[in-house]
């Protein structure tokens, strides 16, 4: 240990006060339910050679590391092992560049999502991903886990505005993968590849992202269903005509963990409640909102409110923001984000509410109807035993029913602790070749090991 310590010289702070590196254990998911280890050392590095510094420590005492950025987790992949080097990336937070005529930002990994944002609008630019943790999840975290956000629908996830990634393997090594073109097809496709990796293939030190033109001003539509089946149903019809730039539902129990947080006058009766917003500007924007609202009423809607004014268009998107929250404050929490095909929302929406029954557990159900991405929220007593197994069976039992409606048992989250065994059901014979590429990059296993595949 001792050698250990001495060799990370070279690697930024060093931290081994026990109380420091007691609050790097665990990330956010499912407290108590996931093992969390204490780890012999924190390195918080400032530059690549300093995590090549400790990444090649690491590997001569085959000591095993783990990255984390915010802690933001959901999937307890920056969960600690015991003996472990934690690396942070907590000091890594410049903009390295920002060259706007390109519409591009080179980052290092510990900025946080929301002044990649601000440093965008600076330039009058806009960075797209936006994962509700925007204000606190890290680059290199959003890079690892793939984020999604509210306004993937329209464009897209983490790897769809990654152009490039520095990245340090296992061995210490740092090498460069994908390209500052807006096209570009030398090579595998290695930035998607260690995109999503949750830390398992190498450490990101710097990530190029694509920048946009700032989305117009924008519309907003809220809709309550008194039915899955017509919400389900006014999905479907929405997605196949057009393309908003929000498209989200919360259900009743979320509805009245709502209300009971901070009330908005949300109606009881209310099934689920489906907010789509429109960044086409002007005109355009009421126009498509307006559109929306028609099929809503076609399909059944109960009540449909639509406005151009910004304002009031965040009043009416409150609720569904203030969703998870809501659900945090009814018990723990343990919260899920299956993804099915978009036909599938309807079922997958009444084969939650079937579970919810049948195990006799709260679940709230909210998340980004426009891709299929759920987040079916069980709420239970962490005290009670019992409470504790059935709402490990109800978890189980809808990802059983994803993988039957053909969906995917990790939308945004990742694999991480939660999803191992569900993975394996997911990806049947092609694990094999996912371990084989995760061999080849890190034969030692010391990179994130027991996390994702
Ligand atoms: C209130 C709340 C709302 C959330 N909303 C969303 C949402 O809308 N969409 C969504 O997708 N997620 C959401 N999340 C989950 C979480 O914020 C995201 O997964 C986020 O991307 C994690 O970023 P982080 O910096 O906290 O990473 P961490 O939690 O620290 O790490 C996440 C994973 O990435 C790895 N990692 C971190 N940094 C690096 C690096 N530099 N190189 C290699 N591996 C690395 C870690 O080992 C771990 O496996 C939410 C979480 C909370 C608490």
């Amino acid at each position: 240990m001792h050698q250990f310590l001495s060799d990370l010289d070279g690697a930024g702070d060093v931290v081994v006060d026990p109380d420091v590196l007691a609050s790097y254990r665990a990330d956010q998911a499912a407290p108590g339910l996931l093992p969390a280890g204490t780890p012999a050392v924190v390195v918080r590095p400032r530059t690549t050679a300093e995590v090549q510094a400790a990444v090649r420590a690491a590997a001569r005492h085959r000591v095993p590391v783990v990255p984390r950025g915010a802690g933001s987790g959901l999937s307890g992949g920056a969960n600690a092992i015991d003996g472990c080097l934690v690396l942070s990336t907590e000091r890594m937070v410049d903009v390295v560049e920002l060259d706007a005529p390109s519409l591009l930002a080179r980052v290092q990994p510990g900025l946080v999502n929301a002044r990649l944002g601000e440093a965008a609008r600076a330039e009058g630019l806009w960075y797209a991903p936006d994962p509700a943790s925007y204000e606190f999840s890290t680059i290199g975290g959003n890079v690892a886990t793939n984020a999604g956000g509210l306004c993937c629908v329209k464009y897209g996830v983490t790897r769809d505005a990654l152009l490039g990634l520095e990245v340090v393997l296992a061995d210490g090594r740092a090498v460069r993968l994908g390209r500052r073109t807006r096209k570009g097809v030398a090579g595998y496709d290695l930035v998607s590849l260690l995109c999503g990796s949750e830390g398992t293939l190498g450490i990101v030190t710097e990530a190029t992202v694509r920048l946009l033109p700032p989305a117009p001003t924008s519309a907003t539509l809220a809709a309550s269903f008194a039915s899955l089946g017509d919400a389900g149903r006014a999905i479907a019809r929405i997605t196949r005509q057009t393309i908003p730039a929000v498209l989200e539902l919360m259900d009743r129990t979320t509805i009245a963990a709502v209300e009971r947080m901070a009330p908005q006058g949300l109606d009881a009766d209310v099934a689920v409640l489906l907010f789509a917003r429109s960044d086409l500007g002007g005109a355009a924007a009421l126009d498509q909102v307006d559109r929306i609202a028609g099929w809503c009423e076609q399909e059944g809607a109960t009540l449909t409110v639509t406005t151009d004014e910004e304002a009031e268009g965040r009043m009416l998107m409150a609720a569904r923001r203030l969703a998870y929250s809501a659900l945090e404050r009814e018990g723990a929490t343990l919260l899920d984000d299956v993804g099915v095909p978009l036909g599938k929302i309807p079922a997958l929406l009444e084969g939650i509410e079937r579970i919810a029954e049948r195990e006799a557990v709260l679940i709230g159900t909210f998340g980004h109807a426009g891709d299929g991405n759920m987040h079916p929220t069980i709420v239970y007593d962490p005290h009670d035993p019992d409470a504790v197994t059935r709402a490990r069976a109800a978890f189980a039992a809808i990802v059983a029913l994803t993988l039957e409606l053909g969906g995917t048992v990790t939308g945004e989250h990742g694999v991480g602790l939660l999803k191992r065994d569900a993975l394996a059901a997911e990806l049947g014979p092609a694990h094999d070749v996912h371990r084989a590429i995760k061999r080849a990059l890190d034969p030692e296993n010391l990179m994130n090991p027991g996390k994702g595949i």
